[in-house]
């Protein structure tokens, strides 16, 4: 574990400070200096994960490789590293405590009081070393959720305390992000908040390394002067993070600001390199500086909350980019989607996104949504549901099949064309029991998948517990809709196209996951290119 460096992220003053993309930011910087990160997330509720929470509670559950439901802050250290991460870089309160209680009903600890330190403290600790005894990372920076003070945040904040006395103080440093807000009427930016966060931070017998403030206007001298002072941090450490114009303009920010440096000399570890983010600054160059633009409808349950389509709205973000083309996101309740003003509320759009999503509510716009996109032949892209959506839709228009549905919404329908897997009946948990995770899929050859991805055989990762009903699949096959990708082990339908519709695919799958700043997902890239062409195709 002494081999690794550990960086702790604490937040102060409020939450919501984006403690996510201050550490997948500095992450970068590092990893483009040469060293091997990654970036882990300790979250102080009492559910196991984030699977069971309502997305309006929490926003979007992101799924990892290895199948963790998980932060959407890992979202953000993947897409900003490129790297994966897997159950180890997300932990709750929940799962120490359940790991600590298992422990004890085994007998484990030997007779002894289980208690808050030292026995769950050790077990926090325990993750945090798991990922360092790896021997994969030389640098591991570890976000702690929520804000210092907290009741619940506490044993984590005591587990940093001793980690430092754990790997020696060349190995361990503290990042506090705060806030230093402006107050208008005084027309001055205030310290105090910050100055009663780091003396909560303090009072648990954490000193701070550097303090990262965030604010809406520029930090002067004398602001950082009695930053420093009073939080007993150098000036050089004092770092300003200003309000940025996008989230991924935030390395090159944090690289102006020399974060990644002061990092370095505090870990006492060599320079290298200056960080090599050519890439980055070329991506940045691509998405401020777009040649075309399209207006593409998100159509969604959650979507008052966009933090619960993270993934989706990044990857648009990235494959954006990649066209070089300004994609403007329409964010569409599809509770209020109907037959009769679908063309209204879409007649706009060069392309149009059916979500995930899970439930009843909002199915009959998705469906009027799918019907519109194929009679009209405006781009389609569904995800899971919007897939499962598209599947519904077909059946009951095009195959006449009266009432088809996914026995999620009906359990009684005469033609349930999604149906629940085999291995999801009889279930009793509801947590961590979908099919989850990362599953291989072949494309046929000439499909609009297989060219897209420019290869047939693709690992895409999964979060549903309902499929297509293969005893319909030659029926839809013969009437267009063509399942291309298929799970090679087990048969189950995992994309679906039109045949004649310019670009309607469903994917049950969600791609958006995989979509990284440096390597958009072939689908959104895909997907975009065709609402562009839709859009100029007359012109
Ligand atoms: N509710 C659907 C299922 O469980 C789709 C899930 C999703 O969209 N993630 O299969």
């Amino acid at each position: 574990m002494a081999s690794a460096k550990y960086i702790f992220v604490t937040g102060g003053v409020t939450s919501s400070l984006g403690k996510g993309i201050i550490s997948a930011s500095l992450g970068k910087l590092l990893q483009a200096r040469g060293f091997r990160v990654t970036i882990q997330k300790l979250d102080p509720y009492i559910n196991i994960d984030p699977g069971t929470l309502n997305p309006y509670e929490h926003g979007e559950c992101y799924v990892t490789e290895d199948g963790a439901e998980t932060d959407l802050d890992l979202g953000h250290y993947e897409r900003f590293l490129g790297i994966d991460t897997s159950q180890s870089n997300n932990v709750t309160t929940g799962r120490i405590y359940h790991n600590v209680i298992t422990a004890e009903r085994q007998g484990k600890f030997l007779g002894k009081t289980v208690q808050v330190v030292p026995h769950i403290t050790d077990e926090i600790k325990r993750n945090i070393f798991n990922l360092g005894e790896t021997g994969d990372y030389d640098i591991i920076i570890t976000e702690i959720g929520g804000c210092v003070g907290d009741i619940e945040s506490l044993p984590f904040i005591e587990a940093v305390r001793q980690v430092r006395w754990d790997v020696g103080p060349n190995n361990f440093l503290v990042i506090h992000l705060t806030l230093v807000p402006y107050l208008r009427s005084a027309g001055e930016l205030k310290t105090k908040p910050t100055q009663h966060s780091v003396k909560q931070l303090l009072e648990a017998g954490i000193q701070p390394d550097i303090l990262v403030c965030r604010s809406e206007h520029h930090l002067p001298n004398d602001i950082r002067k009695k930053l420093s002072l009073f939080c007993n941090v150098h000036i050089n450490s004092v770092i300003e993070a200003r309000d940025a114009e996008t989230i991924y303009d935030v390395p090159l920010l944090m690289r102006k600001e020399k974060l990644d440096e002061r990092v370095l000399t505090k870990l006492k570890l060599p320079h290298k390199n200056e960080p090599d983010i050519e890439q980055w600054k070329e991506f940045l160059g691509r998405l401020k500086n777009p040649t075309s633009e399209v207006n593409i409808a998100l159509v969604g349950k959650y979507v008052e909350l966009p933090d619960a389509y993270k993934s989706i709205i990044e990857a648009f973000v990235h494959g954006g980019a990649g066209n070089e083309c300004k994609v403007n996101l329409k964010l569409i309740p599809s509770e209020e989607v109907s037959e009769e003003n679908v063309q209204q509320l879409l007649g706009e759009m060069d392309g149009i996104l059916v979500a995930p999503g899970f439930g009843e509510r909002g199915i009959s716009g998705k469906i009027a949504t799918a019907c519109y996109a194929r009679e009209q032949g405006v781009p389609y892209f569904g995800i899971c549901l919007g897939m499962q959506c598209a599947v519904i839709e077909f059946a009951r228009n095009v195959l006449g099949l009266e009432g088809a549905n996914s026995t999620e919404m009906d359990a009684n329908t005469p033609h349930p064309v999604i149906a629940l897997m085999e291995d999801q009946k009889n279930l009793e948990m509801m947590g961590g029991t979908m099919r989850l995770g990362s599953y291989p899929c072949e494309l046929k050859k000439g499909s609009k998948a297989a060219n897209a991805y420019g290869k047939n055989k693709i690992k895409e990762r999964h979060r549903h517990r309902y499929e297509f009903n293969n005893k319909y699949l030659k029926d839809f096959e013969k009437a267009g809709m063509v399942p291309v990708g298929i799970n090679p082990e087990t048969g189950l339908v995992e994309v679906v196209e039109l045949k004649d519709h310019p670009w309607y695919i469903g994917a049950q799958y969600h791609p958006e996951l995989k979509s990284r700043v440096l390597e958009p997902h072939p689908l959104f890239l895909r997907f975009i290119k065709a609402a562009i062409d839709f859009k100029y195709k007359d012109k």
